[in-house]
This record gives C-alpha cells, sequence and structure tokens, in this order.
C-alpha cells in the first residue's frame, strides 16, 4: 500500500523538478515596460503611427525604433506618459492637421456620373465627373476614413475639424485626389488647390482656383512662394505666415487660418514635449 504513495510521490518531485528546469530554460524574458507603455496609449488601434496598433508602438517605442511622441491621437498627454515610463529627456514636437487643399465647392459635373458613389470608383471613370479633374469629387471617402469624427461632408463637401483632427492621416490615404496634407499648426497660411491646369483653364471652371498669376510670388519678402507648373507651392520653411499672400491673391485661392484657430484655441500653438 505504501509503495504506489511512494513512487507517485517521486514521480510528481520529478515532474516538478523538470517543469521547473524547463521554465527556466526556455522562459521568454518580457520587457514589463511594454506593458505600461501599451497602458498609458489610448488602446483605439487606428495605426496612425504607420504600426498595426497600439501593442506594436508600444513594442516599438520600448525597442528604440519609434519616438515616445509616436503616437499622434494621444498628443501632449500620452506623449508625457510615455517618456516618463521610458525615463527620457523632454523636446518640443508640434501638433499637425490635415488640410484640404481645394475649395471647389461650387465646381460643376461635365458628366453624369451613376457608378458607385465613392471617390474611389468615380475616379476611375475620366478621373471623376467634375470639371475641374484635380478637385474634389464630393463622395466623402475622406470622412467615412475619418475615426476621429473629424471631417464632414457639408452640402458634398468636405470640411475639417481643427479642434478634433489628430492628423491621423487616415484622409490622406482615401482622398484618390491626393487632397489632404499634414501641416505643422504653426504654418497659418496655406494654398487651398492643386491644379496645375493653365489660368484660363482654372477660371473657365472654378471661381477660386490658382490662375498662376504670380501675384504672391512677388509680393512675398521671404522668397517662401514659387509658381511651379501653373500652381502656387509654399517652402514653409521661409514662409513666416505673414499673410501678405493672402491679401494679394485675387482668387482667395490662399487661405489664413489664424482666425479660426485662434477661435479653436489652437492658436498661438501649445507644444507637445515627448523624447
Ligand atoms: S476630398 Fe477626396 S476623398 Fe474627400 S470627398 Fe473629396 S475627393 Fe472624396
Amino acid at each position: 500500500m505504501i509503495a504506489p504513495v511512494i513512487i507517485l510521490g517521486f514521480l510528481g518531485l520529478l515532474f516538478g523538478v523538470g517543469l521547473y528546469i524547463a521554465s527556466r530554460v526556455f522562459r521568454v524574458s518580457v520587457d514589463t515596460r511594454i506593458e505600461r507603455v501599451e497602458r498609458a496609449l489610448p488602446g483605439s488601434n487606428c495605426g496612425a503611427c504607420g504600426l498595426a496598433g497600439c501593442h506594436g508602438l508600444a513594442k516599438a517605442i520600448v525597442h528604440g525604433s519609434a519616438e515616445v511622441t509616436a503616437c499622434i491621437p494621444g498628443g501632449e498627454r500620452v506623449a508625457h506618459l510615455v517618456a516618463d515610463i521610458m525615463g527620457v529627456e523632454a523636446k518640443v514636437v508640434e501638433k499637425k492637421v490635415a488640410i484640404l487643399r481645394c475649395q471647389g465647392r461650387e465646381v460643376a459635373d461635365r458628366f453624369i456620373y451613376e457608378g458607385i458613389l465613392t471617390c474611389q470608383a468615380a475616379s476611375l471613370v475620366h478621373g471623376g465627373p467634375k470639371e475641374c479633374r484635380f478637385g474634389c469629387i464630393g463622395f466623402g471617402d475622406c470622412a467615412r476614413a475619418c475615426p476621429f469624427d473629424a471631417l464632414h461632408m457639408v452640402n458634398g463637401f468636405p470640411e475639417v475639424d481643427e479642434g478634433r483632427c489628430v492628423s491621423c492621416g487616415k484622409c490622406v490615404a482615401a482622398c484618390p485626389k491626393g487632397l489632404f496634407e499634414l501641416v505643422t499648426l504653426s504654418k497659418l497660411v496655406h494654398v487651398r488647390c492643386v491644379s496645375t491646369d493653365a489660368g484660363k483653364a482654372v477660371r473657365k471652371v472654378c471661381r477660386v482656383g490658382c490662375i498662376a498669376c504670380r501675384r504672391c510670388e512677388a509680393v512675398c519678402e521671404f522668397d517662401a512662394v514659387r509658381i511651379e507648373n501653373n500652381l502656387a507651392v509654399f517652402d514653409y520653411e521661409k514662409c513666416t505666415s505673414c499673410g501678405m499672400c493672402v491679401k494679394e491673391c485675387p482668387t482667395g485661392t490662399i487661405m489664413d487660418y489664424r482666425q479660426s484657430r485662434k477661435d479653436l484655441g489652437l492658436w498661438p500653438v501649445k507644444a507637445v514635449t515627448g523624447d
């Protein structure tokens, strides 16, 4: 009777020792900072950081392949939390927002499009139904792509809510016309057109398109505006957002965001800190 008990006890001890040795030999060491960083991230898995989700970013931050400020939607608060966990020094990073480079809400259709009502699909049919082949098609792929409710279609034209925009870049990827660009908040003046058609052709289809008159180029004291391929293009390194080009532009293509950002409390810009 005693023998089976001794045998079982011996086997239990043997297996226990075996499991202990196996756990020591095959153990995978986990850096607890990954879990802590992941907990500090918003958990929305939006992909704005360019990685698959918050866990991927947490690993990348801990392994040194991503900045502590890489979570764009998390903004200042998350950057601080992650920087604390990582024990790194803070440095200034500025928030960005999406700018829509088109104002052609009144551009007419040149044909009746009866296909799938997405911009991607419509753009495959002769570049879309609008008279301006560069401008907004208006079926709202961008608004549907925005996970932060920062883009709305208002009378068939997109409007960015800069107060909500976290520059995740989903609209940039969604728009088949490439009409969105992410810009830093302190840059207050932007060309709201991407048409490279000649001025005469632009005038025919859009009141607010760039007609390449060169007035902005001439008035800029900082050599920050150039006409390239019939379109005013800013050098943001040189642009001081003085607003002289806005006053000079005869079509209102160049837009000053100063007042709207002030109203939203986004300007003057507050710094975001991280490593
Ligand atoms: S901005 Fe682009 S994605 Fe948005 S409605 Fe216009 S064409 Fe479509």
